[in-house]
């Protein structure tokens, strides 16, 4: 198969892999979209070559070592990037992310989503409802982490909420917040192209900077950037009793008043990752119609355009959410040419490596694209860096210093 292997210097190169085979209890699909996020951002630069990266993907089963019944050939799924032990509490609990075995699907600890075929475990996979677009698949991540952080902070219907940062994960969190019922939702962001997306995913107020935020106003406040400072901004625009939820990745330390925090009795908690229950009840949501995951997609690429989703990624303050589609259909009137000399279908047993991102029309962008910049929340999470081979989630809880230097690559991006 043909697959976006790590390469030199933290780039992506399109090569000739051989094919995965599903294990027992294991599900092979062939990719639908993977989205590219702020994370492969982080990640990259750290990953081993040769690693297949992609978190945040969906596929058509075509093959499945399970008895499961609801995975019979044909069906597409979604996919939570986590495999994990499954019989420890964490994992009974859903807080798979948290077994002492997990590792991460698409950040190197198992194969990821920028490949034409991937195994995932059968229980890591949700079965897509059939009114839901399959490469809409690739969304449930993202918006299962805005779920998870909006659950996070506790928040119900009339809150006032301040959500810091409009990337991915801020836009995600309004979108739950106004499904939730808040009554206000406020979001903060430096760059006006984000302010507007906000504003379009359900953000009733936008400002420019933390330090506009009314003082003690908010009874729910979401830091979705994780930067030094913006724990601070959180407990000073909290209200007495408020809670504050950190879902940015902050790699230094941050300062914390903690007399402001002690005299509102502020609530301060973090959210990672998400809960299959978090997935299912995306997909409902999608399906319902009560969450449009669309308007967070500006364009669909092949595999060959990666480096350039990624360089855009870095380099624009209004970087839009990418969705990778590593097959993708000639039938909607684009004619998908030569990657390396070749179709993309045409592509399976292509013997050499290309740089991706240097010869694939442009065609495939959508038009009115609406802007999902990363605001940095959704995080490396433990796959790189790592001394034992990078996979291991307990490093990310042992502030393992090999993570320093992706928040580095990161910060570059963020507007
Ligand atoms: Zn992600
Ligand atoms: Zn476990």
């Amino acid at each position: 198969m043909r697959a976006a292997v790590v390469g030199p210097g933290g780039r992506y190169e399109v090569a000739s892999v051989p094919d995965p085979s599903p294990g027992p209890g294991e599900l092979l699909l062939r990719v639908t979209a993977c989205g590219l996020c702020g994370s492969d951002v982080k990640a990259v630069t750290a990953m081993p070559q040769g690693v297949i990266m992609g978190h945040e993907f969906s596929g058509e089963v075509i093959a499945a070592e399970t008895d499961a019944p609801q995975w019979s050939i044909g069906r597409h799924a979604a996919v939570l990037p986590v495999a994990s032990c499954g019989t420890c509490e964490w994992c009974a609990s859903g807080y798979m992310i948290h077994c002492s075995s997990a590792r991460l699907i698409g950040l190197g600890g198992h194969g990821g989503g920028f490949a034409e075929l991937v195994t995932v475990p059968a229980a890591s996979a949700f079965p897509l409802p059939p009114d839901v677009d399959p490469a809409f698949g690739a969304l449930v991540e993202p918006f299962a982490v805005g779920l998870h952080t909006v659950k996070a902070a506790a928040l119900t219907a009339g809150d006032d909420v301040l959500v810091i940062g409009a990337g991915t994960v801020g836009l995600t969190t309004i979108a739950w917040a106004r499904a939730r019922g808040a009554r206000r939702i406020t979001a903060v962001d430096p760059v006006e192209s984000r302010r507007a997306a906000a504003q379009s995913f359900g953000a009733t107020d936008v400002l420019a900077s933390v330090a506009e935020a009314e003082a003690g106003g908010y009874s729910v406040v979401a830091e979705c950037v994780g930067k030094p400072g913006l724990l601070d901004g959180s407990v000073a625009a909290a209200r007495p009793r408020g809670r504050v939820v950190v879902a940015g990745v902050c790699m230094e330390p941050t300062p914390l008043t903690s007399v402001l925090a002690l005299m509102k009795e502020v609530s301060i908690g973090f959210a990672v990752y998400y809960t299959p229950a978090d997935f299912q009840a995306v997909l409902s949501s999608f399906a319902s119609g009560q969450i449009d995951p669309g308007p967070l997609v500006s364009r669909r690429l092949g595999l060959a355009r990666l480096n350039e989703a990624l360089d855009d990624l870095v380099q624009t303050a209004t970087s839009a959410k990418t969705l990778i589609e590593p097959l993708p259909l000639l039938a909607a009137g684009q004619q998908e040419v030569a990657e390396a000399g070749g179709s993309h279908l045409a592509g399976r047993g292509l013997g050499n490596v290309v740089n991706a991102g240097q010869d694939e029309p442009a065609g495939r962008d959508l038009e009115g694209a609406q802007l999902a910049g990363d605001g940095g929340g959704d995080l490396p999470r433990g796959a790189v860096g790592d001394d034992d081979g990078a996979d291991r989630i307990p490093a990310v809880r042992a502030g393992h210093a090999g993570h320093v230097r992706v928040a580095d690559a990161v910060d570059r991006g963020e507007g």
